[in-house]
């Protein structure tokens, strides 16, 4: 008689400190930029760490083979990167090393989308592969402190946390500043290898972070992190290379915001059709969404909750006014970031407008995905005349996003007006999707042409003109020299508008 084989659920071997001098940590899910300074980080406490290959399109074929036909795209995606790496390893050192050599670190999450269930896939990848005893670590997204790690090989603490989220803001606003410059570039590639430069050099700064996470003290860790000048000084610095870049800001250029599911809006490469270099390439100027917002919502979310709860628990205000201290910490260092590059990095939003807008439309404590966040990003873009068009990127399979795209109808119901195009991301359906896109953009594209010429007959202006202020003013010309918003969405037409108000003498 065959013998029943129970079930049981995963739970890694140890992963001991001792073993940190050989083990290396593998993580994923963000950009290059991102991924480049965690490491950094990583390395600043004495990991090995490293990320995985950026997303092909053939992780989705190597994801599909292994883990439950109704997985969402982005864990199908990222399943199949970790599957896809885990092969060429064991093709290239044999499977023992690999489970020896390497540990896999993801975030965690509970809730009604699949990113509660991520590592579920995972295993399961694992078990397809006969790696059963290959260890992946959970990290909570919503907890700075979560102790050691079975075998205390890798301590999730402040100094690791803040590290990371510190890591992230400034990829975020070197991201922005990649993304407002690119469009513009006189000469191709510069962006490229100045972003590289700067990232190379902010890694050597996380690197060397004067925390190396034995100080006890929680409390001057944060301080140290709040306080000093150290990441700012050295974003001074990087804004100084940005200074070589010249740009032609007078290209009308439709401006296109990014918002979507987290994995897939934040993501550059195949797993969503390399949709932020296509607009680019079709002519558009992207905005990216950075992962900030999505740890300021973190953030923010419980104190709907404990408002709720105020009567009832004696500690709810207590708590409400940590989480108030700690927004005001996070908002104050990604603003110190932004202006230490001029003030050019876009502002966040504000987590209450979102809410408040998203409102009528979506349940604030509808969890999962996104959330509200969808429908309040779109109408902040549009509301604020940020963007002329927003492109949404939803994952097919994916409940949360599902729910957004139906409360999008109703948006577009009340503000037909709004250029909207939600391009569902299969993996295997490109062409529909791009066209679909460029359908939009092609509007997009008449809107910023028109705001353009309106700008040029209200201030009464030439491009001429422009030309000899710009001759006489080189500094227009760097991409570091930042054009205020005027009311209009285009980069183009407040160009114009700044250029008749700051230089109207000399056009006289
Ligand atoms: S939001 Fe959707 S796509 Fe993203 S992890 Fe959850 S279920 Fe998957």
């Amino acid at each position: 008689m065959q013998a029943v084989a129970h079930y049981t659920a995963y739970k890694p071997r140890p992963f001991t400190r001792e073993e940190r001098q050989h083990v290396t940590i593998l993580f994923g899910g963000l950009t290059w930029k991102h991924e480049r300074l965690i490491q950094a980080t990583m390395h600043n406490l004495g990991y090995n760490a490293q990320p995985l290959p950026n997303i092909r399109r053939s992780d989705l074929d190597a994801g599909k083979e292994l883990i439950d036909v109704g997985a969402c795209c982005p864990t199908i995606f990222t399943t199949g990167n970790l599957v896809n790496f885990l092969k060429s390893e064991v093709a290239r050192r044999g499977r023992d090393e690999v489970v020896n050599k390497y540990v896999f670190l993801t975030a965690g999450a509970c809730g009604p989308c699949r990113f509660g269930q991520y590592h579920e896939s995972y295993t399961m990848a694992l078990d397809g592969l006969g790696l059963r005893d290959f260890r992946l670590f959970l990290l909570a997204q919503n907890q700075l402190d979560q102790g050691a790690a079975a075998g205390g090989g890798l301590e999730i603490n402040l100094a690791l946390s803040l590290g990371l989220v510190w890591a992230i803001l400034c990829a975020d606003v070197l991201t922005d500043m990649e993304y407002l410059t690119r469009p513009y570039e006189v000469v191709p590639g510069q962006t490229e290898e100045v972003l590289r430069e700067s990232i190379e050099e902010l890694y050597e700064v996380f690197r060397n972070r004067p925390i190396q996470g034995r100080e006890g003290n929680k409390w001057k860790i944060l301080g140290w992190h709040y306080l000093t000048d150290y990441f700012t000084d050295a974003l001074e610095r990087v804004r100084k290379k940005w200074e070589a870049i010249e740009v032609d800001r007078l290209r009308v250029k439709p401006k296109v915001k990014i918002t979507g599911e987290f994995w897939l809006q934040t993501h550059e490469g195949e797993g969503n059709y390399n949709m932020k270099r296509w607009l680019e390439q079709e002519g558009a100027e992207v905005i990216p969404p950075p992962v900030a917002v999505w740890l300021d919502y973190l953030l923010h979310s419980p104190i709907l909750k404990l408002e709720k709860r105020r009567r009832h628990e004696r500690r709810a205000r207590l708590k409400i006014a940590i989480i108030r201290a700690l927004e005001h910490i996070f908002h104050r260092t990604y603003n110190r970031f932004r202006q230490a590059l001029g003030g050019l990095p876009y502002e966040l939003p504000d987590q209450e407008e979102l809410k408040r807008l998203a409102d009528p439309y979506y349940h604030y404590e509808l969890r999962g995905g996104e959330g509200h966040m969808l429908v309040g990003k779109a109408l902040y873009a549009y509301l604020h005349k940020k963007a002329h068009m927003i492109c949404e990127l939803s994952p097919y399979s994916c409940m949360p996003n599902t729910m957004s795209i139906g409360a999008m109808a109703q948006v577009q119901g009340k503000y037909p007006d709004m250029l909207y195009a939600p391009i569902e991301v299969k993996g295997d359906a490109e062409i529909h999707a791009l066209s679909r896109c460029q359908m939009i953009l092609t509007e997009a594209k008449k809107r910023a042409q028109q705001e353009f010429e309106q700008a040029l007959a209200e201030t009464g202006l030439t491009v001429e003109a422009i030309r000899a202020v710009e001759a006489r003013h080189p500094e227009l010309t760097r991409s570091t020299y930042r054009i205020p918003h005027y009311g209009y969405a285009g980069t183009a037409a407040n160009y114009v508008v700044h250029i008749a108000r700051k230089w109207r003498r000399a056009l006289a």
